[in-house]
C-alpha cells in the first residue's frame, strides 16, 4: 500500500527523489514450480520528508508477503561479520565496563552470532528475532534468545519482569520496521535510566554519494542520516550521543543514544557535514536518480559489449541488493548463466525477476565464466579471497558500484574484511 504520510513525523509533503520502477520482493526466490506463474510486484521508489528529512520508500508491502521467506538466514555463515561482531562487543565492553552484574539486549539477534561473545565473558543477555530457524539455533547454541517482534509491547512485557537493560544493540533492523515510531518507544521503555542503545544501519549519505541504489528495496524502508533521526529519537526521550563512520556494507554509522543530551565531537561534526550539504533539504537530492540512470547506462553498455564478444557472464551474491540491480538493469532472462551463493537453502531457486539460477559457489571453478558481476560488493574482500582459484584461472570481477570496474585476475585486493572497493584499474582496462 502505498504511503501519504511520513512514517516518522506524518507530514504530508513527501518527495519522490529516485523512482525504481514496478519490483519483485527482492528476497522472494523462486521454486521451479513457480516458474510458470507470474510475480506480484510493487512500486519501488524512495521519498523525502521535507519536514523530518526522512528517508523512505513509499510503499509498504504487507508483511505476509514481504517476509514469505522460506530460506533461513543465519549471519553466523559470514566470517567477516563475526571478526566485526567479536570487535564490536569488546569495545561495548571495554567502554561501559560491562561485567556479571550486567544486562545486555540485542534487537534482531539472529543466531545469537553477536551475543555468544557476552555469553563467552559471563554477561547477562537476551536476544529478540522474529525468524524461528536462528531463534532455535541461538538458543541451541546458549545464547539466550525470544521469538518476536521488537517493539513498545514486547518491551513493556520485559520491563514488567525486570529486565531493563544497560546496553541495548539493534544492526541493520531500523531501516526494517513500517511503525518507526513504535520500535523506537520500544528502546526508551526498556532501557535503564543509564542506559545506551547502539544502533547500526547503512549510511544514506555513503548510498546517495556512491550511487549505492541497489540498497534500495521494499523491506529497507527507511534510509537514515542523522538529520532523519534527530527527531525520530526525540520524540520518544533519547538523545544522539556518539556516531562512527563504518566501511561496512558500503558504508554504515553506528549511532550511540540515550536519555543523556551529551554529543560527542565526532557527533557534532558528521552533523555539520550533513547541514553543509544539505541533506535535510530535497535539493541535496535532485541529481540521484539522473547518476543512477547513468550507472545503469554504462553498467549496462559493459554487459552487453562482452556477452557480444562471446564471453560469459555469472553473478555472485543471490541477495537482496542483487535483485534490485538486476531487475532494474532488466537484460533479460538467460543473460547471466547463473548466480553463485554460498547459502545452500537457496542452490536449485531462482533470483526473482530476472530469474537467475542459484549455484553453489564451486560452480565458478567448475565452468569458469569470463566475467562474475559481484551482487554483493559490500562483501568484495571477502568474496574474491575466497574465488582465489577462479580469479588464478582467469576470471574477473565486475564490480557495479559506485561505477562499473573490472577486476582482472591478477589486480590486488584490498585485505580489509569489508574491502568496499578493490585495489583497481580504471573501466575501460580490460581482462586478457
Ligand atoms: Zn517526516
Amino acid at each position: 500500500m502505498g504511503i501519504a504520510n511520513c512514517r516518522s513525523c506524518g507530514g504530508n509533503d513527501l518527495r519522490v527523489i529516485l523512482d525504481l520502477g514496478s519490483q519483485p520482493i527482492a528476497n522472494a526466490l523462486l521454486g521451479e514450480e513457480e516458474l510458470s506463474r507470474p510475480e506480484a510486484k510493487f512500486p519501488l521508489a524512495v521519498a523525502f520528508c521535507p519536514a523530518c528529512a526522512l528517508l523512505q520508500v513509499t510503499e509498504t508491502v504487507p508483511p505476509d508477503i514481504l517476509y514469505r521467506r522460506d530460506y533461513p538466514y543465519f549471519s553466523s555463515s559470514s566470517p567477516a561479520l563475526l571478526k566485526h561482531s567479536a570487535e564490536h562487543v569488546e569495545a561495548l565492553v571495554a567502554k561501559y565496563e560491562l561485567g556479571p552484574r550486567s544486562f545486555v539486549v540485542e534487537v534482531a539477534s539472529n543466531d545469537g552470532y553477536l551475543l555468544r561473545n557476552f555469553v563467552e565473558r559471563g554477561i547477562g543477555c537476551l536476544g529478540i528475532d522474529p525468524a524461528d530457524g536462528p531463534v532455535a539455533r541461538a538458543n541451541d547454541s546458549g545464547v539466550p534468545t525470544i521469538h518476536d517482534f521488537f517493539g513498545s509491547q514486547c518491551a513493556e512485557k520485559l520491563a514488567s519482569e525486570g529486565k531493563l537493560a544497560d546496553v541495548m544493540i539493534a544492526n541493520n533492523v531500523v531501516a526494517h520496521v513500517d511503525d518507526i515510531n513504535n520500535f523506537v518507544a520500544g528502546f526508551a521503555r526498556l532501557l535503564k535510566p543509564t542506559g545506551v542503545a547502539v544502533f547500526e544501519f547503512a549510511y544514506a549519505l555513503d548510498m546517495v554519494e556512491r550511487c549505492e541504489f541497489d540498497t534500495i528495496y521494499h523491506e529497507h524502508l527507511f534510509y537514515h542520516t542523522l538529520h532523519g533521526l534527530t527527531p525520530l529519537f526525540r520524540r520518544h526521550g533519547l538523545y544522539l550521543n556518539d556516531v562512527e563512520r563504518l566501511p561496512i556494507h558500503g558504508g554504515s554509522l553506528r549511532l550511540t543514544v540515550s536519555r543523556k543530551s551529551t554529543r560527542s565531537a565526532e557527533l557534532d561534526a558528521l552533523f555539520a557535514h550533513e547541514a553543509a550539504l544539505g541533506v535535510d533539504k530535497v535539493s541535496f537530492y535532485n541529481d540521484f536518480a539522473e547518476r543512477v540512470r547513468s550507472l545503469r547506462g554504462s553498467l549496462a553498455d559493459l554487459l552487453l559489449s562482452e556477452k557480444a564478444k562471446g564471453k560469459r557472464i555469472a553473478c555472485y551474491g543471490a541477495a537482496a541488493k542483487g535483485a534490485t540491480l538486476v531487475n532494474y538493469l532488466d537484460l533479460g532472462e538467460n543473460f547471466f548463466e547463473f548466480v553463485a551463493d554460498a547459502n545452500p537453502y537457496k542452490h536449485g531457486k531462482y533470483m526473482p525477476g530476472q530469474r537467475i539460477p542459484i549455484r553453489h559457489p564451486d560452480q565458478l571453478m567448475a565452468d569458469q565464466p569470463d566475467y562474475v558481476l559481484l551482487l554483493v560488493w559490500n562483501f568484495a574482500g571477502e568474496v574474491m579471497r575466497q574465488q582465489a582459484t577462479y580469479r588464478e584461472r582467469g576470471g574477473s570481477f565486475i564490480i557495479p558500484v559506485p561505477e562499473p570496474c573490472v577486476v582482472p585476475p591478477g589486480a590486488l585486493i584490498d585485505e580489509t574484511q569489508f574491502a568496499i572497493f578493490p585495489t583497481h584499474p580504471p573501466l575501460g582496462s580490460r581482462a586478457p
